[in-house]
């Protein structure tokens, strides 16, 4: 793995020990412009890592010290994350830059590649819980879109980076209630406070009150980002509501029905 050190000022001490792994995008023109701008003390933001569309890597904060990089964020009912997470931030347009049809520029393979390799041996050397290895999407769904719909989880988590459900058959999937259907915005009723149980126990910030209100739209929407990439509609369908409930029982397999 090539790493090149490249300091950034923008970080200070740790209040806790590394147990997350952050994941971001750029969002920005190309790698050099986003580089100077985390090196830059007047932007007040960092990342530890950044990785170029050619594979390079970065190394811009220590990993024993904290980065600028998650923002107001909550995960699993922590704050701060910036003092518990390494966070990687990966050269890409996303939804900030896109091509000129109008789609989300793809991660180049290289790049991929020693992103996985890199996120193996950060959540190896802290013992990062996979359950704790998130997009920046997932800990500020109200603002943030990275590192994207089109980011390979699937295959981050077929490698050790994070974990994926198994997706349902047809038959498989629960219809929702006609009282509760359709669980979108404005819905209310014990579907969507269940919805919400199990959001808040993958780790998502979001507050059960038994109402699809806005935060629920966002962090849904956070959910299919990540898990069901086809569908990033904040509508919760048959299909969503399986993947949330299966997310749910991986995050915490205990709550899946026992042990032997
Ligand atoms: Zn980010």
């Amino acid at each position: 793995m090539k790493i090149i050190e490249a300091p950034s000022p923008n970080q200070n001490k740790r209040r806790y020990p590394v147990d997350m792994l952050v994941l971001h995008y750029t969002g920005m023109e190309d790698g050099p412009s986003a580089l100077e701008r985390m090196r830059d003390e007047k932007a007040q933001v960092s990342a530890h890592y950044m990785v170029d569309v050619d594979g390079v890597i970065y190394q811009l904060v220590p990993e024993d010290m904290r980065a600028w990089h998650a923002g107001v964020s909550n995960w699993q009912g922590d704050g701060d994350l910036n003092s518990r997470s390494v966070g990687i931030e990966i050269v890409n347009g996303g939804h900030n830059v896109k091509l000129s049809d109008g789609s989300l520029q793809p991660y180049s393979r290289v790049q991929i590649e020693a992103v996985i390799e890199l996120s193996r041996a950060i959540i190896e050397r802290h013992k990062i819980p996979l359950n704790r290895v998130v997009g920046h999407s997932d800990i500020a769904p109200d603002r943030k879109d990275d590192p994207g719909e089109h980011f390979p989880w699937e295959e981050f988590a077929a490698r050790g980076v994070g974990f994926w459900p198994e997706r349902p058959d047809e038959g498989e999937l629960t219809k929702l209630s006609e009282k509760d259907a359709p669980l979108k915005l404005g819905a209310k009723g014990k579907g969507v406070t269940g919805l919400q149980e199990d959001l808040q126990a993958i780790g998502y910030p979001i507050e059960v009150s038994g109402a699809f209100d806005e935060q629920t739209e966002k962090v849904v929407m956070a959910f299919q980002r990540r898990w069901n990439q086809g569908d990033v509609s904040g509508v919760v369908d048959p299909l969503t509501f399986e993947l949330i409930r299966r997310v749910a029982a991986l995050a915490y397999p205990s709550s899946a029905g026992g042990d032997i």
